[in-house]
């Protein structure tokens, strides 16, 4: 398995970028602290496995987050990193334990960082979409409900976002926080004209009315059949 350092330099190449950017994993970065010229982008929902190193308890978590904070300065890039850490439940004196993560998961973080980069520093438009989903089949892994207590991320207010707006997607994809509310938005936006029905009635209507008419006319076709049958009965 790949080290980030790894996975991010083929990343890079894949995208063709010539100019030398690095990674560095850095324990004191900040959420929304940064210096002019530095951008941010925060994912949230990673899935990591953790292990107490006391009572090496095992967990799970598809909310573990991620922050980068990226420049690109004379021809060169850096990206510094941070992924936030859990405790355990079980423990009363835990420790903050890192995550793994899986080869998927880290490519998939790397991918969506990529692609900021093209996007922040060479202007190459990106879209929403194009950004992977980090949480990769954890219906199967039994994870519970984010204990936001117990993660480092939560306590230093990388969820504050998340929090005050209501999850209404099983899964967003991880942006910097504006860009995730105008996703939603436009999410929402793009979905409710379709979902209440004020288009439908209408194919749905003209097909009513034309049943409707055809009844009229074979009804009245009816009467006048009767009609000339009578008359011509009572000619003879
Ligand atoms: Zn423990
Ligand atoms: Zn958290």
């Amino acid at each position: 398995m790949g080290t980030w350092q790894d996975i991010f330099a083929a990343k890079i190449a894949d995208m063709h970028l010539t100019e030398p950017w690095m990674l560095q994993e850095d324990d004191s970065l900040q959420v929304h602290v940064l210096k002019p010229g530095w951008k941010e982008f925060v994912q949230r929902r990673a899935l990591g496995r953790f292990q107490c190193s006391q009572c090496f308890r095992e967990w799970s978590s598809a909310k573990v987050h991620i922050l980068f904070h990226m420049c690109r300065r004379q021809g060169q890039g850096t990206v510094r990193m941070r992924v936030f850490r859990q405790e355990c439940r079980r423990c009363s004196d835990p420790r903050l334990e890192e995550p793994e993560f899986s080869q998927e998961t880290m490519e998939r973080l790397l991918h969506n960082l990529v692609l900021k980069i093209l996007k922040y520093f060479y202007h190459l438009p990106t879209q929403p979409s194009d950004l992977l989903e980090v949480v990769v089949d954890h219906t199967t892994l039994g994870v519970g409900p984010h204990d936001s207590a117990r993660c480092e991320g939560c306590q230093l207010g990388v969820c504050s976002e998340s929090r005050l707006v209501p999850a209404l997607d099983a899964w967003e994809p991880l942006m910097d926080a504006d860009k995730a509310r105008t996703h939603r938005t436009l999410k929402r936006q793009g979905v409710r004209p379709y979902a209440t029905p004020t288009h439908h009635p209408s194919p749905f209507n003209s097909n009513f009315v034309w049943k409707r008419c055809c009844c009229i006319v074979s009804s009245l076709l009816c009467v006048l059949a009767a009609l000339i049958f009578v008359l011509l009965y009572f000619t003879k």
